[in-house]
């Protein structure tokens, strides 16, 4: 069927791809994708050989405007590097337009480092704000941290080795009670998952340097989760004060 689909590929374990996503691959007429060398091999890995057509952050109108003619006859599918496309990655644009000029556009879910760390981390899960990469100067990654702590839950920032320590520094300046996590290399050989006190991790990963891929969680002011009877006990109050 010709349209747009937004295929999710693994974050590190191939084993991640699902059966779906595999099907989409191997019927498509082709994949957009952000570096056809790296979807190149996972193509490689699943046994298929599709067109690799190129969609990163660079592309333009032009680009968006071919691919999306494209998929009123093709079935175009869109990956990113890994994980789920447009999720701190390209396609946010090309799922618009698509979806303007009328092309069926459907999602195959699969992994997500946010959502991989999030329920890795333990921290609470009944409310959580995903807020992209932390930005790279101090005064911006500051005040990131500071709007994410305002939001009342669990706040996952996908961060990069060389700079932990220095917002686990910044963490601890700004809420130092506060429970964070540091998920590491998710579904990979070295997979690790860090829980403790902003200080306690800055001191921990300043004598062991983060290697690899990190989501950083920072857990909500108050952290006891809105349980069932917690609901329970809201709603039959808002229940009881609606009678006349
Ligand atoms: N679209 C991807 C997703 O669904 O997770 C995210 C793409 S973003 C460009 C890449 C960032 O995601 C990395 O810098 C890291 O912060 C995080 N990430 C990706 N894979 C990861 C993994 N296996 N373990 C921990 N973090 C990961």
């Amino acid at each position: 069927q010709p349209g747009l689909y937004i295929v999710a590929t693994p974050i590190g374990n191939l084993g991640d791809i699902t059966v779906r996503a595999t099907e989409t691959l191997a019927r498509c007429d082709g994949v957009a994708c952000e570096d056809t060398r790296v979807t190149g091999k996972l193509m490689k890995h699943l046994g298929l050989s599709k067109p690799l057509w190129r969609y990163d952050d660079h592309a333009g109108e032009k680009d968006r405007a071919r691919l999306v003619a494209a998929m009123q006859e093709k079935a175009v599918a869109l990956v990113s590097d890994a994980g789920t496309p447009l999720v701190s990655d390209p396609g946010y644009r090309l799922v618009r337009d698509a979806r303007a000029a009328g092309v069926p556009v459907t999602t195959l879910p699969g992994a997500c480092a946010a959502i991989a760390g999030l329920t890795l981390s333990g921290l609470p899960n009944d409310r959580f704000l995903f807020a992209g990469f932390l930005p790279n100067k101090d005064k911006a990654r500051r005040e990131a941290l500071e709007a994410a702590a305002k939001a009342d839950a669990t706040a996952i920032f996908y961060e990069t080795a060389p700079r932990l320590v220095k917002s686990l520094e910044t963490l601890d300046q700004l809420m130092p009670d506060r429970e964070i996590a540091v998920a590491r290399e998710l579904t990979k050989l070295h997979e690790e998952c860090r829980t403790g006190t902003a200080a306690e991790l800055a001191a921990y990963f300043a004598g062991h340097p983060a290697k690899g891929e990190i989501v950083l969680l920072v857990g909500p002011a108050t952290d006891e989760p809105v349980g069932e009877h917690d609901v329970d006990a809201l709603l039959s109050e808002a229940l009881q004060s609606a009678k006349p």
